[in-house]
C-alpha cells in the first residue's frame, strides 16, 4: 500500500497549477484518512480525496483567528496516534518558507513517522510561468530565496541585507509584495544597482496570473499601479529582462478568455483540461452531477440478458462506464456482449468502449440520436432483441425508431442527471465569462436555472450540436457558435476559431 497508517506526510502541493501537483502527491492525496490542508493549494487538489476522507482546513480565514502552529502539529501528531494515515498539504513546497521544518522537528520529537514529499516552489515556478528562468548562462550563476516578510528597516533583522545587496545572482523575494517600496529601497541602499530587471508575478501559474516588469527602482510604482497583490514573487536581476523573449503563456491561443464548462461533474474535467491547455481559464460549474442507478431491478435484469441482444446501443461514455459496473457487479465481462452488434453514439462513447476491450461495430459520422438511427439502418432489427442503454432523461428517438422498425428495444436508465447548486466564487467567475458551453440539452437548462440573474450577459454562447443549441433558444438564449462536429473536439474547434477572430482582452 501507498499510503501507510499512523504516518504523516508533508507534501508540497505545488504553485497552483493542478498539474504542478506530483504524482506522489496525488497518490498520498486519494489514499489519506485525514487530509490537513492551507488556503494556498490548487484549485480541485482535493477531488482525488476519498469520499471519507477527512478534510480539514488549517490556514487563515478571513476575519478568524489563525489556528496557532502549535494545534496543527498537535492534530498531526494524534490523528497519526490514532492509526490514520494523515496528509499534511502545503502550498509550493514544503520546506521552502512553509514551516515543514518545524513540523518534521515536531513530529520526530513526538516518535510520530513521517515521510516529506517536496512540490514545485513558487519562487521557480512564478517566474518560468512568466518566461523568466531564475539562472542563465549569461545573466546569473546564483538565485537566492529571501522571504520579505520581514520589516527591511528593522534593526535586528534576520536577513543581511548588505549581503543581499552584493549577491551575485538572481534574488526571489516570498511574501515581499506588502513592503515593496521598503525592499527596493534597501536593496539599492545595499548597492544594488537600480536599473537592475525587476519583476513581480502575482497568482504565478494560476488562471490569472499576472507578471508586471521594470527596473529595481521602478518596480515598486509599476506594481502599485498595476496592483499586484499577494500571492506573489518578487524577483530582482539581469534574468527578468529574457521574459521579453521567452514569455510563453501569454501566447497561447486562448489566453485571457474565461470559458464556462458545464458538463457534469464527472464529465467536466476532459473538456476543462483541454481549455486550459489552450490558455483559457476555466469555470467548472458542473451544473449537472451524475447519480448512477445501476441497482435498479430493471438494469439487474437486463444485464442477466445482456447475451440474448442482437443490438446494444450505447450513448453515452458514462452509459459505458456504468454498464461494465453493472455487468462487473454480476459476474459478467465483455464476453457478455459477444454476439450483439454494438453501437455507439459518438467518438467519446465509442472510446470509452474501447478502453473495455470493444470496438464499437457503429458510430455515427454526426453525434446525435438521429444520425444514430440512419447508421443503425444497415443493421437488421426485425423481431430481434435490442438493449439501449443510457440516462434517464434521454429522448426517445432512439427507441422509437428502433421500434418502429419492428425491434423489441428493451431500454434501461444507468443513471441520472440531476441538477447541483454552483458554489458562489463560480457563479460569481461565471457572471465574468467570455464564454459558456453547452454540451447537451439538460446543461443548458441546469445552468440558467442555477444562475439566475447572474447571467453572464457578454459571454458568447457555444453549442456542441442542433439539439443543444435547440434548449439554448428554448431558455431564451442566443446560440453565437455551433460546432460542425458535435463532440467535445468539435466544439473546441469552433471556440478557438471565434476567438480567434476576436480582440482577446486579456
Ligand atoms: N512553501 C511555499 C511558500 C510559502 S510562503 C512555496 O514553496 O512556494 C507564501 C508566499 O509564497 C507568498 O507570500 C508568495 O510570495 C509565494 N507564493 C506562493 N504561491 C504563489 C503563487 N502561485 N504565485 C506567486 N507567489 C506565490
Amino acid at each position: 500500500m501507498s499510503v501507510r497508517p499512523g504516518v504523516v506526510y508533508l507534501v508540497g502541493a505545488g504553485p497552483g497549477d493542478p498539474g504542478l501537483l506530483t504524482v506522489r502527491a496525488v497518490e498520498l492525496i486519494a489514499g489519506a484518512d485525514v487530509i490537513l490542508h492551507d488556503r494556498l493549494i490548487p484549485h480541485g487538489a482535493l477531488d482525488g480525496a476519498r469520499d471519507d476522507a477527512e478534510l480539514v482546513y488549517v490556514g487563515k480565514r478571513p476575519g478568524e483567528a489563525e489556528l496557532p502552529q502549535s494545534r496543527i502539529e498537535e492534530l498531526m501528531v494524534e490523528h497519526a496516534r490514532a492509526g490514520r494515515s494523515v496528509v499534511r498539504l502545503k502550498g509550493g513546497d514544503p520546506f521552502v518558507f512553509g514551516r515543514g521544518g518545524e513540523e518534521g522537528e515536531a513530529l520526530a520529537a513526538a516518535g510520530v513517522p513521517f515521510e516529506v514529499v517536496p512540490g514545485v516552489t513558487a519562487g521557480i515556478a512564478a517566474p518560468a510561468y512568466a518566461g523568466i528562468p531564475v539562472t542563465h548562462r549569461e545573466d546569473a550563476s546564483a538565485v537566492a530565496f529571501v522571504t520579505g516578510h520581514e520589516d527591511p528597516a528593522k534593526e535586528d533583522s534576520a536577513l543581511d541585507w548588505d549581503a543581499l545587496g552584493r549577491f551575485p545572482g538572481t534574488l526571489v523575494l516570498y511574501m515581499g509584495i506588502g513592503r515593496l517600496p521598503e525592499i527596493t529601497e534597501r536593496l539599492i541602499a545595499a548597492g544594488r544597482d537600480p536599473t537592475e530587471p525587476a519583476a513581480a508575478i502575482e497568482r504565478g501559474t494560476m488562471a490569472g496570473q499576472r507578471a508586471v516588469t521594470a527596473t529595481l527602482a521602478g518596480l515598486g510604482d509599476a506594481a502599485a499601479r498595476a496592483e499586484v497583490r499577494p500571492p506573489a514573487i518578487l524577483l530582482f536581476g539581469k534574468v527578468a529582462a529574457r521574459r521579453e523573449a521567452i514569455a510563453w503563456l501569454e501566447r497561447r491561443p486562448l489566453h485571457g478568455r474565461r470559458v464556462v464548462v458545464t458538463r457534469a461533474r464527472a464529465q467536466a474535467s476532459g473538456l476543462a483540461r483541454t481549455l486550459e491547455a489552450l490558455g483559457a481559464e476555466v469555470v467548472e460549474l458542473p451544473a449537472i452531477r451524475i447519480v448512477p442507478r445501476v441497482d435498479s431491478a430493471q438494469v439487474r435484469a437486463a444485464v442477466d440478458a445482456l447475451h440474448t441482444y442482437a443490438l446494444v446501443c450505447l450513448t453515452s461514455p458514462n452509459g459505458v462506464r456504468l454498464l461494465f459496473r453493472a455487468m462487473s457487479e454480476a459476474g459478467r465481462d465483455a464476453r457478455a456482449l459477444a454476439s450483439a452488434t454494438v453501437a455507439a453514439i459518438g467518438p467519446g462513447t465509442a472510446e470509452a468502449l474501447r478502453e473495455r476491450g470493444l470496438i464499437a461495430d457503429v458510430v455515427p459520422e454526426r453525434f446525435v440520436a438521429e444520425a444514430l438511427v440512419e447508421a443503425l439502418e444497415e443493421v437488421d432489427v426485425n423481431g430481434r432483441p435490442v438493449l439501449v442503454a443510457r440516462a434517464s432523461e434521454a429522448r426517445d428517438v432512439l427507441p422509437d425508431a428502433l421500434r418502429r422498425r419492428g425491434a423489441e428495444v428493451d431500454v434501461i436508465a444507468l443513471y441520472e442527471t440531476v441538477a447541483e447548486a454552483p458554489e458562489p466564487d463560480a457563479r460569481e467567475a461565471a457572471a465574468g465569462a467570455d464564454y459558456v458551453t453547452f454540451t447537451s440539452s439538460s446543461t443548458v437548462r441546469n445552468f440558467v436555472d442555477a444562475v439566475g440573474d447572474g447571467y453572464p450577459s457578454g459571454a458568447r454562447v457555444v453549442s456542441i450540436g442542433p439539439v443543444t443549441s435547440g434548449a439554448v433558444r428554448e431558455a431564451g438564449l442566443e446560440v453565437d457558435v455551433e460546432a460542425e462536429r458535435h463532440d467535445l473536439r468539435g466544439l473546441v474547434d469552433a471556440l478557438l476559431a471565434d476567438s480567434g477572430a476576436r480582440p482577446s482582452a486579456g
